[in-house]
């Protein structure tokens, strides 16, 4: 009965990937300029479905341009190709051009056009078919044509059944490295709920295109600065426990980030450590942003919970059931208060 089941979803899979990819396939027929577009602050997965897609439309003739609305951390440039990606934040100018000379518009890893800031402007006065691809809860329609599985792991491995239907021999170790860095950061290094056979399988595959995982994993998780070390060291510190409700805070101040020289993507992976405390069910992390003067705010859960449906409802937010992010205008002390008591009515209901 289970192995029925299985092999029907996975025939319904396999369908969704097939019908989408012939589409896909006749847009492309008549386009010469393609863009492809990410959310802000993006994440390997972000960066490695956009990447993985440029280098295979590229490589299928096409004049492709990457276009990020701001820059990606330090720790994550080696995943830029320079020749094929654009910062929005600092060429806006060079942006525009590109995006009226297109013919189609990608839209990888985002559900929502809030999620890449001031490029939603430029976008939505181009009038060519865009296409999303996307794993996060609650899509937005804005699109010509869309493929949205929340049930899956990353964009990555939704880009890579993608590419292996339109043409499996354009898949190199390029690709495939992109592709797997994706894969492994959104799930949690294939820990995650949504870690599937599926996703082992598409690993195995990788691994023919020679990838190195080794070294892969090397430059994502050993490649941080001396400074971001006494940060996350300040981060333990400041965790406090909610045991009654199951929940671990910590709070970076701008204070705090100052101090230890911050850059972006330095605290990446922060909120992780409070989901090791026993019977903590929902792990936060507030980080003062002063140049956007905000409260940046990553939520992290395990099993049952959902803070998705908690981002949304209280912090302006949304992601996935497990990992999800948002954001507070108030005052640290304000956001704090405002977390406390939202929780718990969230919990108890
Ligand atoms: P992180 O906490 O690592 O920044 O993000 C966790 C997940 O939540 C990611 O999938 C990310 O795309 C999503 N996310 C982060 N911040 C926001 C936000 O402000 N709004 C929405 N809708 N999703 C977010
Ligand atoms: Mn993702």
């Amino acid at each position: 009965m289970i192995f029925k089941y299985y092999a029907k979803s996975l025939v319904s899979l396999n369908n969704m990937y097939l019908e989408f990819s012939q589409k896909l396939k006749k847009i492309l027929q008549d386009a010469t300029n393609c863009i492809i577009v990410t959310h802000k602050n993006p994440d390997a997965d972000a960066l490695g479905s956009s990447m993985a897609l440029c280098r295979f439309l590229v490589k299928l003739g096409k004049k492709t341009k990457v276009i990020l609305p701001n820059s990606p951390p330090d720790y994550l440039k080696w995943m830029i190709d320079k020749n094929n990606v654009i910062s929005h934040e600092k060429s806006s100018e060079k942006t525009k051009k590109y995006l009226l000379k297109s013919d189609v518009i990608f839209g990888l890893d985002f559900n929502s056009l809030k999620r890449i800031g001031n490029l939603n402007k430029e976008i939505e006065n181009i009038n060519v078919p865009i296409i999303m691809i996307d794993h996060h809860e609650s899509p937005e329609s804005f699109s010509s044509l869309f493929l949205s599985r929340p049930n899956i792991g990353s964009t990555s491995e939704m880009i890579y059944n993608i590419l292996k239907l339109i043409n499996d021999r354009l898949i190199d170790k390029e690709i495939a490295t992109y592709i797997y860095s994706g894969i492994l950061t959104d799930t949690g290094s294939f820990r995650y709920p949504l870690t599937s056979g599926t996703t082992h399988y598409i690993i195995s595959e990788l691994f023919k295109k020679n990838i190195n995982h080794t070294d892969i994993h090397k430059k994502i998780y050993d490649n941080f600065s001396f400074e971001r070390i006494h940060l996350l060291a300040v981060a333990l510190k400041n965790f406090k426990l909610l045991q009654k409700l199951g929940v671990a805070y910590t709070i970076l101040s701008k204070e705090n980030l100052e101090k230890y020289n911050f850059k972006k993507g330095d605290t990446e992976g922060f909120v992780n450590f409070g989901l090791q405390i026993k019977d903590v069910q929902v792990s936060v992390i507030f980080i003062e942003d002063v140049y956007e003067g905000i409260i940046k705010i990553s939520f992290r859960s395990k099993e049952r919970v959902d803070v998705n449906k908690f981002a949304k409802k209280y912090f302006n937010g949304g992601g996935h059931k497990n990992a999800s992010g948002g954001f507070s205008n108030d005052s640290i002390k304000k956001t704090e208060k405002k977390f406390i008591s939202s929780i718990e009515e969230f919990l108890r209901l």
